[in-house]
């Protein structure tokens, strides 16, 4: 993510107006795009050490909530992108001008990677989002699963749940990486990677490859876009 980096690579004039207007407007000079990353992270990560530290002698049955919150999730994401993130929706008005209005222009398909670690601001979700994701959704649901359940399946809903966002994070970050960037050129990174640039093409965002984790919901509702596929195909 150097100067020099970006400079090789060619931005729309329009993309690298709307750029410069959005650091100027909401990145302020105290913004650091290490500390937010660090800040998601390990925030995540304490909690989900947490939560597995509390697991008592799991059973087998118990443990499949962890690949259960991983489809669920998928399916959540999918459907929050493909809804209120890319759709007004009364109440929910701050998600979609995050992502279709900023996220989108800030990032195309011609322009997919971050110039300076100070453009992580456009990527991340909020630091405040983790502590409402886990003291709004995570957490109650978790207790719910405790006390209906049993408590083993209630701290593996959370350890996976917040395992899940922090995995939407570090592979939407991936994805905005340099393409030259030694993550960004690992094989399993280019294929995802390739799954979301092809979102960030405004002729297809309202239609293809909602998943920016593992595209398992785009195959299963038939959205992922496919070369040579017309974009103007409706679902
Ligand atoms: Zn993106
Ligand atoms: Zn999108």
């Amino acid at each position: 993510m150097t100067e020099a980096a970006s400079a090789t690579r060619s931005i729309p004039p329009r993309v690298a107006a709307f750029r410069e207007d959005y650091r100027r407007e909401h990145v302020g000079p105290s913004y650091s795009g290490r500390a937010h990353f660090a800040f998601t992270s390990l925030g995540a990560l304490a909690v989900i050490g947490f939560a597995l530290s509390r697991v008592e002698a799991g059973r087998p049955w118990e443990w499949l909530t962890v690949p259960g919150v991983f489809l669920l999730g998928n399916v959540v994401e999918f459907l929050g992108h493909r809804g209120p993130m890319h759709h007004r929706r009364r109440g929910l008005g701050l998600l979609f001008r995050r992502h279709t209005e900023q996220h989108h222009r800030f990032f195309t398909h011609e322009a997919l990677a971050c110039e300076s670690a100070r453009d992580v601001k456009m990527v991340l979700f909020p630091p405040v989002l983790l502590l409402f994701f886990l003291g709004g959704i995570a957490a109650p649901l978790g207790a719910l699963c405790f006390t209906l359940i049993s408590p083993n399946v209630g701290w593996l809903f959370v350890a996976s749940a917040i395992g899940y966002y922090l995995t939407y994070e570090w592979l939407h970050f991936s994805h905005h990486l340099p393409p030259e960037h030694p993550v960004a050129r690992l094989a399993v990174m280019k294929r995802l990677r390739r799954h979301h640039e092809a979102h960030h093409d405004p002729s297809k965002m309202q239609r293809h490859n909602f998943n920016i984790s593992f595209p398992l919901a785009d195959w299963l509702f038939g959205t992922t876009w496919r070369p040579g596929m017309s974009d103007r195909k409706k679902h």
